[in-house]
């Protein structure tokens, strides 16, 4: 499943033909765009879109637009459109000047629909949207023609200024263009070209009564702006002749031609705007940040670095056929960038107190920690210890098997950067549950060594107790349970995992992680990757676990 890596210099069948079409002259600057609807914030299928025409465009010297398809007001939102931006900026993209809205184009794609309408090339069509559908035909049957499309060129262009003035009831008229209702595609079956809405849109407010359809916008737009390289999915491939169709009949100023790669399918997660939306409207999720969302936002909240998704999106193949990509090859490229970039800190997700029997009352003793096993160039801490201690729970087990190699009574451990200790009694409450450890300490072994080359085989986290930051920590698991959320009922909402989050509070955390920013994940050692809330508040984000299934399973393989 997972797609193979590729080679480090970027070669695929997009940028080789723009190499040939800059070889040929055919070229001169090449032009890319990326055109979001700003219906919804971005996911990472959405980066990919990015990360490809803002990389082939820097790659060779042209330029990328933004462009918003902002053709539908009625679920374009002013946030969507300053989010999205946001978005595509923390990626690291920058298009300069050149930010366009497809509403920017909105008087230049009237007048040529008008232009269309004196060719006999379009027609006001008065089919309600439901017989519409029914003439449309289907896969194997033609459709059927409109009453409208006999119309003379007069009265369409009358109906049609009519219809821009406002004289007609939303749904009441639509322009189409005039084709052919017998196309084995069904994007030529007269497709729909302006329909009537009395929306207030983000950018133009109510000036506008028609709004022209995303198909007829969308390439008239590239044209306006010359694009030379129009990107996009596969799913688009179909409406090409129809782009091709309206071009060769416009005075279009240029004729961008249309590349389709795969869209990005990730495993455990489903990337669309449309249920992406349903998870928050329904309040599945805490809005499109949420860390579990796939969502730009989401997985930057969950302390995803940028770096470390451009890393993921630059091993996917640029391809011409659809395939499913594993979420573990994302969580290799995220575990990758943080093991080389996170400082090492120690937190206690569920404390259980240690009491050092013979350290000096009232001893505070700082102890040098190292902020990375790998790169001493990032230096070192202090970090306060004292008699009274949190370790984790976990560490520790009353009747522990033979290979347990951490706290057990009368065992020894090595608290990491700083002593032995040895578990003498266990103090218990009624249930029997253990709630704290009696232990001694070797004052000989300072730093984590014994003189005597005494060997412990476990080594584990601490902090002091009067020392300690009070934090909440949220671990996540995959939002939904199966590889395919859609695959069993068809509605991916059918698949959610019911435990895909777990808040720990009252966990106990080194004082240096005070300072850790929402920008900076950081490791706790043993625990993962975490990284503050960017939303605030005392809470850590757990980005990902330590262990990588996807490195052992590529090893095998
Ligand atoms: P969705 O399919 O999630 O509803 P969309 O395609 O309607 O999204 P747009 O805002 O129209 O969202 O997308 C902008 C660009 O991003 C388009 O060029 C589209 O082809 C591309 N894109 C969308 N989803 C993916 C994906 N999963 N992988 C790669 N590119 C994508
Ligand atoms: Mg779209």
């Amino acid at each position: 499943m997972a797609e193979a890596e590729a080679p480090s210099v970027k070669d695929d069948f997009i940028r080789s033909v723009i190499r040939d079409d800059l070889a040929s002259g055919r070229t001169q600057t090449v032009v890319t765009r990326f055109p979001p609807e700003p219906n919804g914030y971005l996911h990472i299928g959405h980066a990919k879109s990015i990360c490809l025409n803002f990389g082939v465009a820097g790659e060779f010297g042209g330029r990328c637009n933004l462009r918003f398809d902002d053709t539908n007001p009625a679920k374009e939102e002013q946030a969507f459109i300053d989010g999205i931006q946001e978005d595509v900026r923390w990626l690291g993209f920058d298009w300069g000047r050149n930010l366009h809205y497809a509403s920017d184009y909105f008087e230049q794609l009237y007048l040529w629909a008008e232009h269309l309408i004196l060719a006999g090339d379009a027609y006001v069509c008065d089919l309600s949207a439901d017989d519409m559908r029914l003439y449309r035909g289907t896969l194997t049957e033609p459709g059927r023609e409109s009453p409208g499309r006999v119309r003379p060129v007069g009265e369409n262009l009358d109906l049609f200024r009519r219809m821009r003035a406002g004289e007609f009831p939303e749904g009441a008229l639509t322009l189409r263009a005039r084709i052919d209702m017998a196309s084995g595609n069904m994007n030529l079956r007269d497709p729909a070209l302006y329909r009537i809405k009395h929306a207030v849109h983000p950018r133009t407010g109510d000036a506008w009564k028609i709004y022209p359809t995303y198909d007829y916008a969308h390439g008239q737009s590239d044209a306006i702006e010359g694009v030379t390289h129009s990107l996009c999915t596969l799913e688009f491939a179909d409406h090409r002749p129809l782009y091709e169709w309206l071009l060769a009949r416009l005075p279009a100023p240029a004729a961008p031609r249309q590349y389709e790669f795969a869209r990005l399918n990730l495993t455990h997660t489903v990337l669309s705007k449309r249920v992406l939306t349903r998870l928050v409207a329904e309040g599945h999720v805490d809005g499109w940040d949420d860390p579990r969302m796939p969502t730009i936002r989401g997985l930057r909240r969950r302390g995803v670095p940028a770096a470390a998704l451009k890393d993921f999106i630059g091993r996917l193949a640029i391809a011409r056929s659809d395939s499913t990509v594993e979420m573990a090859m994302l969580d290799h490229s995220v575990r990758e960038y943080l093991n080389e970039h996170a400082e090492r800190r120690m937190a206690v997700l569920r404390p259980l107190k240690v009491t050092i029997r013979n350290w000096p009352e009232g001893k505070v003793e700082m102890l040098e920690a190292q902020n990375h096993p790998g790169r001493p160039e990032l230096g070192t801490r202090m970090v306060p210890f004292s008699g009274a201690l949190w370790i984790e729970q976990d560490d520790f087990m009353e009747d522990p098997p033979k290979k347990f190699f951490r706290l057990g009574p009368g065992r020894e451990v090595r608290l990491r950067f700083a002593y032995f200790i040895t578990c003498e009694a266990v103090v218990k409450d009624a249930s029997g549950k253990a709630v704290e450890l009696i232990c001694a300490y070797d004052p000989l072994t300072r730093g984590g060594d014994s003189p005597d080359g005494r060997k412990v085989k476990g080594t584990i986290h601490w902090v002091s107790a009067a020392h300690a930051v009070q934090a909440d920590a949220l671990l996540l698991e995959p939002l939904f349970l199966s590889e395919s959320p859609a695959a069993a009922t068809g509605d991916p909402l059918d698949d959610l995992n019911s435990a895909s989050v777990e808040q720990l509070a009252g966990c106990q955390l080194e004082p240096a992680l005070a300072d850790a920013t929402a920008d900076a994940p950081v490791q706790f050692e043993r625990m993962g990757y975490f990284v503050r809330d960017n939303r605030g508040g005392p809470g850590f984000i757990r980005t990902i676990g330590l262990r990588d299934g996807w490195a052992k399973a590529q090893a095998k393989a």
